[in-house]
Order: C-alpha cells, then structure tokens, then sequence
C-alpha cells in the first residue's frame, strides 16, 4: 500500500511538472516566431497595464484530487497562456467563501469565477443539474457532445443569465459510485430509514426510495460518517474517496450508482467580469476549460482503477453492484423525478427536451457505440 500510494503521488507530481514544462514550450516557440529577439520592454510595460486579476473561489479542499488539482491547474493555465494578462488566483474552500457559497459570491462579483459542481446550485434553478449531471442521465462524453455540440450551452447560458453568471465545461468526475454504506443493500426495503448524504436531483430518489438525503461538502461527509449522523455517503468514485478514507469507517462499497453517470465541473464566471475581457481573453479561458474538460477526466480514469485495486487488496473493501431489482428501481424513480422539472416553467421544459432528446438519441446510438463496444468486449473476454 505504502509503495503504491508513494507512486501515486509521484505520477501527481510528474503531472504538475508536464504542465509547467508545457507552458515553457509555448513560451519558447513564441520567442522564436518573434525572431528569438528578446521582448520590447516598452511592450513589456504597456502589457503589464492590462492586467486584469481574477479570484477563483471553489468548492474543493486544496490539493484535493480532480476538483482541487483541476481548479488549481485552470488558474495557473490560463494565468501563463495569457502571458499573464489574465492573472487567477485560487482559493480553495473556505479560504476565501465557504463551499456551498462559491455561486453567490461569483454572481455578487466578491470573486470573478469559481471552480464547482454545477448541481450544487440546484436551489437556485431547477433545471441547473442538467448541465451537471442528473439521476439515471448521461455520461461525460454524452454530456460534453450535449453542452458543445447539441445545443447545451445555449440553454446553460440562458439559465445562468437569470443570475448574471457564465460558465464552460471544466472538467468532469466520470461514472461515480454509488456510495458507502454500514450495511448489505439486498431490497429496495434496505433503503427505509437510511440517511445518505446524496446531492442533486438524486437526493429525491433517495427519499422516495424511503431514506432521507442529506447534502455536505467533502470535508463534513467523513465526520458524520463516524459519528452516526448520516449512515451511507455517495462522494466521487475510487480516486476520490480512497483519498477522503471512507474504507475506515464503512464496509460496503456499491457501484456504479445510478445518480451521477459523469459530473461536470464548471468554470462559473461573473458575467460582467467575463464581459469586459477582450475577445483573446475569452479564447484563452474556453480553450483553457474545454481542456480541462479533457484532462480532468482522463486522470480520474486512470487513477480510478489503481485506487479500486488498493481499496479491494489493501483496505479489504467489501466491493460490490446492486442487486438488479434495485438498480431497475432506482432508474426508473430516477426517470420520474427527473420529468417532473420539465413542469417547473418554460425555461425548464425547454432544456429538459433538449436534454431528453438528445439522451434518447444517444441511448439507441449506443447500442453501436461505446456501449455496444464494451458490452462485446465483456462477453468475449468473460474475464469481469
Ligand atoms: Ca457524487
């Protein structure tokens, strides 16, 4: 365990590392398109009055794995492909406004952006978890190929108008797990009286399955774990929740869950902050987000399966899915929860038919696509 974990940390370090030396790459090859002459420092000067200096508040410990990392390295990306004309400083939660608080201070302008979940900000607007992730919903790619590509983003931004905010995809957790819990999962009838920490839209389902849902932020899920307050947690996926040490306090580990099939992470903007940023600008922290949107993910694959493997081996983690009665049950509650926004106003009905349609397009898609794929592959491999 020690060995690997050492390892870990060492890939998270050659990581930040390839970031940095790619930055200098870039920077190298614009010395020399200028004809490798050192930089004006008139021009040096008159650049350095356009400085325009960001706070990105978030909703991640710091350093913490995906969220934290991610929305460290989209500051510090964005800060060095602009040369420094867009500065972003990071804080992590708490440093500057609590967790839950980053959407309120990004739209009261005590910051310009923040890192988040967008589906923790469902108590603003309903039908935000869309473009987050909802029960029973789509995965990382279905989403990003929805928000780029299927008319998402045009939706997000006139949800998030109401509030004065942007945002861009930056970054996505992948399929998470369906949670910890005390004891086996057999029935559905399990599930009365059990109180889970659960956010989004799941929340509902959790209650209508007859447990009670509770939401926290990442720092407050291991305590109430401990102490009793809650008794099963959903956080992110093996990455995640290796690193948080739920193995210590609860035996059973169910996946995947139904509720969060990819998370979005978001770059939420102030719009007027985002407004007043010269069209360059504006590229740089799209392109910068839609990396991330890349990046994140991808590091959250690769590090998922090596954490699974020290959960199971080192932490003797009881690993295991839902019996198939209760996944159906679950998808199908999910389903009717997640119509039921549609009712909520106009605005509503129009991205959850988006969204709907596009999932159900995707859904006979996939019999061909990824799905399919996967599906052959365990069937002739037989080896999982
Ligand atoms: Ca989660």
């Amino acid at each position: 365990m020690r060995n690997k974990t050492k390892k870990l940390r060492r890939r998270d370090i050659l990581l930040g590392a390839s970031v940095i030396t790619g930055a200098t790459i870039l920077a190298s090859c614009d010395d020399k398109i200028d004809g490798g002459t050192p930089k004006d420092p008139k021009d040096s000067a008159s650049i350095s009055k356009n400085i325009t200096q960001w706070r990105m508040v978030t909703c991640w410990p710091r350093d913490f794995p995906g969220g934290g990392t991610g929305s460290q390295n989209l500051a510090k990306r964005i800060t060095e492909a602009s040369d420094g004309r867009l500065e972003i400083k990071n804080f992590a939660a708490g440093e500057l406004v609590p967790a839950f608080e980053v959407f309120d201070a990004v739209r009261e302008g005590t910051a310009q952006c923040g890192h988040a979940a967008p589906y923790y900000w469902i108590a603003k607007h309903k039908a935000i978890p869309f473009f987050c992730t909802v029960p029973g919903g789509m995965t990382a790619s279905e989403k990003a190929a929805w928000i780029i590509y299927g008319g998402g983003q045009e939706l997000w931004d006139e949800v998030y108008a109401e509030f004065g905010v942007k945002s861009f995809l930056a970054g996505n957790t992948g399929v998470q797990m369906g949670g910890w819990f005390q004891k086996e999962i057999n029935s559905l009838e399990d599930f009365q009286g059990i109180k889970m920490r659960m956010p989004g839209l799941g929340a509902e389902v959790i209650n209508r399955m007859g447990g009670t849902a509770v939401n926290m932020p990442a720092g407050e899920i291991m305590p109430a774990l401990q102490s009793g307050v809650i008794d099963a947690a959903e956080w992110v996926g093996p990455w995640n929740d290796l690193a948080l040490g739920f193995y210590k306090v609860a035996k059973y580990y169910y996946g995947p869950g139904f509720h969060e099939g990819g998370t979005t992470n978001e770059l939420v903007m102030n719009k007027k902050s985002y407004e007043s940023l010269n069209e360059d600008l504006k590229i740089i922290v799209k392109v910068c987000c839609h990396a991330a949107a890349i990046e994140v993910p991808s590091e959250y694959f690769a590090y998922s399966g090596l954490s699974l493997e020290i959960l199971k081996k080192d932490h003797n983690v009881d690993v295991r899915s839902f019996p198939k009665d209760v996944i159906k049950q679950m998808f199908l509650i999910s389903k009717e929860v997640v119509a039921e926004t549609a009712s909520y106003g106009e605005l509503h009905a129009r991205v959850f038919d988006s969204w709907n349609k596009f999932l159900q397009q995707s859904m006979q898609y996939q019999k061909y696509g990824d799905y399919g794929f996967m599906r052959d592959r365990a069937m002739a491999y037989a080896d999982i």
